[in-house]
């Protein structure tokens, strides 16, 4: 195995500027290593030929003393983000042939800086799932093992499934994942990562495939939350093609990131936390004194509609998705299966095209926005959202952040994954208040079970404050010194 690939992405980064090493023969390493772990399903699709010759173009830059902010740094991009002339399916078969004649906002962001794309990542069809068993692909396994039963295949969480695993396995240097009720912090929970979902309106949506439009965020999944930084500032920004991004001036939260939480007010919401299993309890504690080790002040904070957050979410989320999923018809682009006449065609398309969860999310989200349910579910929903933002904005009047565990549990077994779609749900518990809310949220490693898998440790911020979050996790990261472990995969 080639060291560099052990590397973070900021460490690569000098090391290239150093002549230490050459992109091209990082991407090399890292193509090779893709080639030799296909039984993790991470990469849907490659962009091998281009990476090398935009890794190339890199050291040039390098000689010539030009280069930029992520220059000739492998990334891994969800299938959700549109890139031009490079299949983009959001893992569903209704997409299963389409090519992008754009790129989106964020990975354009990315590749202006320098960075290279080694290939579309699997997921969970257009990111619903939890998972990552939901993909037209197949579903993506986690490098992590439980110690006890080192043969069962655990799911890398999702939607960025596919993210989580390819990072954690060393399959590219770092990840866009996409999230709207978890999908970058759950699976970076589950692997081992740091993820962080940005401030609604800190990143254009322009180019990624809409699930709920009021909630969806990109943001990085990294080894550190010094790549979770360089990358976030990175792909920030306002957008013309974006209406809803915000336009602010983006910090350069890198060269800002610092552990001096001295002072920082620290809410907890202990109400949310009953029943949590032991394990889960300790380790977050145990998180919670190092930040007052640091210097942070604790205080118990009552969050009372978060409890009705989740519900609240699968009326927003499916309805919103209801919606965007109209456009697949079978008669502008996407798959089309041909039928009888215009209904039996649509019929047919949108049957075969979408798999089991999708049309469960239809189905909820067309039963919510119908008449006769509007008032009881969508409307009653969004007047709770409303009033759950409304708490955090006075709970964010007495402190600076606001922690939870990222998950209720850590990985489990594919076969493990709970059958009923309610249950599934219940794992966002903790993360979707931060959708719903629109706030930034970043989930940092902070240990490991019995079962030595990982756990993450989750800090909400406030409105377009990713500083502090980033600050406050950099604590944790290095008080739980936790070391990705390089595992051998084949
Ligand atoms: N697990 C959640 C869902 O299935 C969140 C997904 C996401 O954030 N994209 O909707």
């Amino acid at each position: 195995m080639n060291d560099l690939l052990k590397l973070s992405a900021v460490a690569l980064r000098q090391q290239l500027q150093n002549k230490q090493c050459t992109s091209e023969e990082v991407t090399k390493a890292y193509i090779a290593r893709i080639e030799q772990s296909r039984v993790l399903n991470a990469y849907v699709f490659d962009n091998f030929d281009k990476a090398i010759e935009q890794a190339k173009a890199s050291d040039q830059r390098y000689a010539k003393g030009e280069a930029l902010a992520l220059d000739g740094l492998p990334l891994g991009i969800k299938d959700l983000f549109c890139t031009k002339d490079l299949r983009t399916t959001a893992a569903s078969k209704i997409l299963s042939n389409y090519v992008p004649p754009f790129e989106s906002t964020v990975t354009q962001n990315l590749w202006n800086k320098g960075a290279l794309c080694l290939g579309k990542l699997n997921m969970d069809e257009f990111a619903m799932g939890s998972t990552n068993q939901n993909s037209y692909w197949g579903p993506v396994i986690s490098p992590w093992k439980k110690k006890s039963n080192p043969t069962q295949s655990l799911v890398p969480g999702g939607s960025s499934g596919g993210s989580s695993a390819a990072v954690s396995a060393h399959l590219c240097v770092a990840a866009l994942g996409s999230d709207t009720g978890g999908s970058i912090r759950q699976p970076a929970a589950f692997c081992g990562l740091v993820g962080i979902k940005p401030t609604y309106g800190r990143c254009s949506r322009y180019g990624m495939v809409a699930f709920a439009s009021s909630l969806d965020q990109a943001g990085p999944i990294t080894r550190s939350v010094a790549d979770a930084a360089l990358i976030l500032e990175s792909i920030s920004g306002y957008d013309l093609k974006d209406a809803t991004t915000e336009n602010k001036a983006v910090e350069q939260f890198s060269k800002n990131l610092n552990t001096n939480i001295k002072g920082l007010k620290v809410g907890v919401p202990y109400h949310l936390l009953e029943g949590l299993k032991p394990e889960i309890k300790a380790n977050f504690e145990q998180s919670i004194t190092w930040l007052k080790e640091a210097g942070a002040e604790v205080v118990d904070v009552t969050i009372n509609l978060a409890s009705y957050a989740l519900a609240t979410y699968y009326i927003i989320a499916p309805a919103e998705a209801s919606s965007n999923l109209s456009r697949y018809d079978g008669l502008r682009y996407g798959v089309r299966i041909e039928g009888e006449t215009l209904d039996d065609m649509y019929t047919r398309t949108r049957s075969d095209g979408f798999g089991e969860e999708v049309q469960r999310r239809i189905l909820i989200g067309t039963y919510v926005l119908s008449s006769g349910f509007y008032d009881a579910y969508y409307s009653k929903a969004q007047k709770v959202r409303q009033a759950i933002k409304y708490e955090f904005k006075k709970a964010f009047e007495s402190v600076d952040v606001i922690c939870t565990p990222t998950t209720p549990s850590a990985a489990f077994g594919l076969d493990e994954s709970p059958k009923d779609p309610v249950q599934m749900y219940l794992n966002d518990i903790f993360t979707v208040t931060a959708n719903i809310a629109g706030l930034p949220a970043i989930s940092v490693p902070s240990g490991l079970t019995s079962e030595e898998l990982p756990l993450g440790f989750q800090i909400i911020g406030r409105h377009f404050d990713e500083q502090t979050i980033l600050n406050a996790g950099l604590v944790i990261e290095q008080s739980a010194k936790f070391n990705l472990p390089f595992k051998e995969i084949f």
